[in-house]
């Protein structure tokens, strides 16, 4: 498998996490890509690094308001005189309210949906190396390639096309199906973190050329909490062309399998010609997040399963939050995938 990879992320190192009434250990960090990295170059397969891709593939899902203010954020915090190393919000705006102000307090509520995404003095062109690793596992795929894997960080699938949220600043994986769109016509996203991928599906509601399915811990009690749910099937021109299967909290590997077989079957019929796989670990059996069990067999059979689709693919890492037992997961897919190809 060919793998995409920029040292990059490491520039992005976020500290604060505040989760269920208490700060923690921020769990989205650097040691994640690099124990990722390590397993794939041990277990032999070639890591190459991204082009830059510039500004315009970002500027084809991202609103200009919203970049601009990713890559100012920092800068403005800082002149502002605040005393924290990093940008993080301290209001929202409800659900009755949607004003965007000028002012910087007021800017990072509204560009950012939740605490978990703090924007440090490099997070931009940490975030901007994350989009050109996907984008260029993406080329890969379209000049030829079986399959591509794009070992990404920071994680994108919870970034919408105006705001961060759930670690994501920039949304790789809707980034590169939307450049893949200058050369193809259809295209499917398959989402396999844990968590719902609140925002490709947000990118990419009203949109018929892009199917988006996601499989995830019911979001009922679980992150993104506000959207994953079976009603939510596209609108306009998109209608029908979202799928949720929201699974319970603690579903093991052969549940999953059975959900993901109903999945796959939205996928034969659409017959994408591209296929783009949000590939979140954390639906691992250790994960801290305890969505779900999934072994590290488990994680085998499911990209066994995705692989025998044979689309050409690109997989887009997002979530994964053991550090340790990352790599040997990781591996684990990539290797079901292959064999699923005869590879
Ligand atoms: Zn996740």
């Amino acid at each position: 498998m060919q793998v995409v990879y920029s040292p990059g992320h490491a520039r992005h190192r976020p500290q604060l996490y505040f989760k269920e009434g208490s700060f923690h250990e921020h769990p989205e960090s650097p040691a994640r890509a690099e124990a990722i990295a390590a397993a794939l170059g041990k277990a032999g397969h070639p890591i190459q690094p991204p082009e830059d891709y510039g500004p315009a593939p970002r500027a084809a899902v991202h609103t200009p308001a919203y970049l601009q203010f990713l890559e100012s954020a920092h800068a403005r915090w800082r002149q502002a005189g605040f005393g924290s190393a990093e940008v993080v919000p301290n209001i929202h705006p409800g659900r009755h309210m949607a004003g965007l102000p000028s002012g910087l307090v007021g800017q990072v509520g509204y560009f950012a949906a939740d605490l978990s995404s703090p924007i440090g003095a490099e997070s931009w062109p940490a975030a901007c190396a994350g989009a050109d690793v996907a984008l260029h596992a993406t080329r890969l795929v379209l000049d030829g390639a079986d399959a591509a894997y794009a070992l990404c960080r920071p994680p994108g699938h919870h970034a919408f096309a105006d705001s961060a949220g759930g670690f994501c600043f920039l949304n790789n994986l809707a980034i590169a199906a939307q450049f893949a769109l200058g050369r193809v016509r259809r295209v499917a996203t398959l989402d396999v973190d844990v968590h719902h991928g609140n925002g490709t599906q947000g990118i990419f509601y009203a949109r018929s050329e892009v199917l988006t399915v996601s499989l995830h811990c019911d979001p009922d009690d679980f992150y993104p909490f506000f959207a994953g749910y079976a009603h939510e099937r596209g609108e306009g021109p998109g209608r029908g062309a979202n799928a949720n299967f929201p699974l319970p909290r603690g579903t093991g590997d052969n549940a999953y399998l059975d959900a993901l077989e109903r999945a796959l079957g939205l996928l034969r019929a659409a017959a994408p010609e591209v296929l783009f796989v949000s590939l979140g670990l954390d639906g691992y059996e250790g994960d801290p997040f305890k969505g779900f069990r999934i072994t590290t067999a488990g994680f085998g059979r499911i990209a066994r399963a995705i692989g025998e689709l044979g689309l050409p693919t690109v997989l887009v890492q997002e979530g994964g939050y053991n550090v340790e037992d990352l790599g040997k997961n990781v591996d684990s897919f990539l290797k079901g995938f292959e064999a699923a190809r005869g590879a």
